[in-house]
């Protein structure tokens, strides 16, 4: 008598027990139901055990077993390492791999025709131009024949009952095309050739093995990753590819160079896709007919059988990191993911993260190199505008430098590209009558004024309002302000300046679906805008030929906050956008106006010193010991009221386990301390690399008893604070 321990997608402690009915064949992995108190539920067979002779338990039985491939050891490991790493149930991660269930089903079929070469003497006139519309057409469903045919479903049946035609199930899914190209990519220039035929060999020869690829903006980098899959898909008939990306770079012309490349599409993974499409992707990638995934961070996730190579693509970009639900850093969890899998890994970012920087100089990945843009393009000459030298004319956000850059581009042909990460048309409003600041309900956080649709909106929360007439506060009317700059007001400004020319704000309120995003890029690549003033959208990946200025409208408001990686993100970021302007024949300029032109952030990004910038970063952090050199984690809690998350904070802070070279601060409020609600403070715990920060955590969570409505979560390795 055998036992399944299964693993739920539930927040529960661990696999439960269950007998395996005779006849049933499980295995560890393998997807199955059972019923969990009242209902029945799926999970994952975590072990196969033999029942003791003195288990004497009454276990209720596994109810059934889903027709796909059992899900591999290397799998189940990852599970468990990302559930422990990163201070989570199991389940909670399960949960994850699990979301697209419906991919557990088999493929979605229906009933196609086919004649069968039986001709019968019951012919009608009606019945011979189906049978030649079968003829023709190849197995096709009932309501197509009559359609083809100019008559009625019925006449399909009747050929079926007098044996002339014959009905079968296929699935309806589109046949899954193979890779096809895997010779070497056509016209690589020598670096790229030396970092291809170095990935090349080392995929070959198999095993874990990290890289950092590590290229300028616009150097070729995709053309050298190229290589290392094409390597990869060779190794066997049902080798795969994992391809992470932000989610916003996961446009179609990504895809479509994708297949250019390979001559099949690759499976997509992000949050556009409907149900179908992800239950699709999810069961191609299971059965191992899915050769190269591209995906979002959770693409992470999926049930690979058989994965040679992941690559991280901008993998400094923070969108990697999970914050809500199991918080994790995607590019860390692939690393881990590759070692598991005995697989190589290949990072790559044009301004990698200081961890990872740290990581190639320390031997752990190695580093290939690309320091030029192949043929005539060049990185573009980026100048730091001092706003306090050279300020923008009252009410107005562009410099005189900026302006005139931007209309004596405009006046030659070409296109300009202005950054400012904010959407809508002013990021504050305060009324001029009492001076309040007008803040979403519930959450310390201000409404940002929209134009276009003429509402106030809360970008935390989503939460929104008609702009009001009057002051809600104080009644007066027409008195409400906005205060700064969105791109909606950048855009006025452009339109008076250029008034022929073609403006478009692109961001999350323009680009709602992947059809607006592409069409902003395709616009924008085929030369139909003539500025384009965009959020951090803009920043990812796009090649646009014509484009030769970027202009940074504010290059501080990503500096403030006391976030310790504020610089990074901010040298990351500028230079990412910067890095848009000449990638073709003619040469790209950026202006970057700031009023702290002496940050070493803004001389690094002026005289395209990344190392310089980096090596200053680093000290600091060294110094400070914070990661990548020391260990850091979150404690968040939050309560729906001031007494309660005190109380919380009280019992939280006496919990905390001592720990050889652990050091505990706060709690102090989070940095959102009001959400939805819900007051929020925090935790920030630090030790040194050797200690094992999760496992303190985890402790730490174990014997904690708070009262019912606090919710409390972990966070290893925060970003935001
Ligand atoms: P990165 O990912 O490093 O920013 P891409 O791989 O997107 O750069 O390449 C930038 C542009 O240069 C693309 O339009 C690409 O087609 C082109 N390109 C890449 N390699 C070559 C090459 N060897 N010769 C000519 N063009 C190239």
């Amino acid at each position: 008598m055998k036992i399944a321990s299964i693993l739920f997608p539930l927040p529960l402690p661990e696999p439960f027990d269950y007998a395996i009915p005779d006849g049933m064949y499980v295995e560890p992995g393998s997807y199955v139901r059972a019923p969990l108190g009242k209902i029945e539920r799926t999970g994952v067979v975590w072990a196969v055990k033999t029942r003791a002779e003195d288990d004497t338990r009454d276990l209720k039985p596994v109810i059934d077993v889903y027709p796909v491939p059992a899900m591999p050891e290397p799998m189940r490991k990852f599970v468990s390492f990302a559930a422990r790493y990163n201070v989570a149930h199991p389940g909670h991660v399960l949960a994850m791999v699990l979301r697209a269930r419906g991919g557990l089903k088999p493929s979605p079929t229906a009933t196609v025709y086919e004649p069968t070469g039986y001709r019968s003497n019951r012919m009608t006139e009606a019945r011979v131009k189906v049978l030649d519309a079968a003829r023709e057409a190849g197995p096709t469903s009932a309501a197509e024949l009559a359609r083809q045919a100019g008559v009625s479903p019925g006449v399909v049946k009747g050929l079926v009952d007098i044996g002339s035609l014959e009905a079968r199930e296929v699935e309806t899914d589109l046949p899954y095309l193979q890779p096809t190209r895997f010779e070497c990519g056509e016209h690589l220039t020598a670096e790229q050739k030396t970092a291809g035929d170095e990935l090349r060999r080392a995929i070959a020869k198999g095993g874990f093995q990290p890289f950092l690829l590590d290229g300028i903006t616009g150097s070729g980098k995709t053309e050298v990753y190229f290589e290392a899959i094409a390597e990869a898909l060779q190794k066997a008939d049902d080798a795969q590819v994992l391809v992470l990306l932000p989610e916003i770079a996961l446009t179609q012309a990504v895809l479509a160079r994708f297949e250019d490349r390979f001559g099949a599409p690759p499976a997509p993974w992000h949050s556009g896709l409907s149900d179908a499409e992800r239950r699709r992707t999810w069961r191609e990638t299971a059965h191992g007919r899915a050769r190269i995934v591209i995906g979002a961070r959770s693409a992470l996730f999926l049930p690979f059988r058989n994965l040679k190579l992941v690559i991280v693509d901008e993998e400094h970009d923070t969108s990697f990191k999970q914050e809500d639900g199991v918080t994790y850093h995607a590019r860390d969890m692939a690393v881990m993911r590759a070692k598991l899998e005995d697989a190589a890994i290949v990072l790559a970012s044009a301004t990698p993260a200081l961890e990872t920087m740290v990581n190639a100089e320390a031997g752990r990945y190695k580093r290939l190199r690309l320091s030029a843009r192949p043929g005539a393009a060049r990185l573009p000459d980026i100048e730091l505008v001092d706003l306090r030298l050279d300020p923008p004319e009252k009410g107005n956000w562009l410099s005189p430098t900026l302006s005139n850059a931007l209309v004596s581009t405009f006046e030659a042909g070409e296109q300009g590209l202005l950054f400012l990460n904010r959407r809508g048309y002013a990021p504050l409003v305060i009324c001029k009558a009492c001076g309040e600041r007008l803040k979403s309900p519930g959450t310390e956080s201000w409404l940002t004024e929209h134009r276009y649709t003429n509402r106030l909106v809360c970008h935390l929360t989503g939460w929104s309002m008609p702009k009001p007439e009057a002051c809600p506060m104080c009644g007066a009317k027409d008195s409400l302000m906005g205060v700064g700059p969105g791109v909606e007001r950048v855009a006025e400004e452009v339109r008076v300046l250029l008034p022929q020319a073609r403006v478009e704000i692109f961001s999350s309120d323009t680009a709602r679906s992947g059809e607006e995003t592409r069409g902003i890029v395709d616009r924008m690549a085929g030369g139909e805008i003539d500025v384009l003033i965009g959020t951090q959208i803009v920043a990812k990946g796009h090649n646009f030929p014509n484009l030769t200025l970027v202009g940074v409208v504010d290059a501080d408001s990503g500096m403030k906050g006391g976030d310790l990686r504020a610089g990074e993100r901010t040298y990351q970021l500028l230079s990412q956008v910067a890095g848009r302007a000449g990638r073709a024949e003619r040469p790209g300029r950026a202006l970057i106006q700031t009023y702290g032109p002496e940050n070493p952030a803004m001389i690094a990004l002026a005289a395209g010193d990344r190392d310089g910038f980096l090596q200053i970063e680093r000290d600091v952090r060294a110094e400070l010991m914070l990661p990548p050199f020391g260990r850091m984690a979150a404690l968040v809690l939050s309560a729906p009221t001031p007494q309660l998350i005190e109380e919380a904070g009280r019992l939280t802070g006496a919990a905390a386990p001592n720990g050889e070279g652990v050091t505990v601060y706060g709690p102090a409020p989070a940095p959102i301390s009001l959400l939805r609600g819900r007051h929020r403070i925090r935790f920030l715990i630090t030790s040194p690399r050797d200690v094992d920060l999760s496992a303190y955590m985890a402790a730490w969570l174990k014997g904690l008893k708070l009262p019912n409505p606090v919710r409390i979560s972990a966070d290893i390795d925060p970003y935001s604070f």
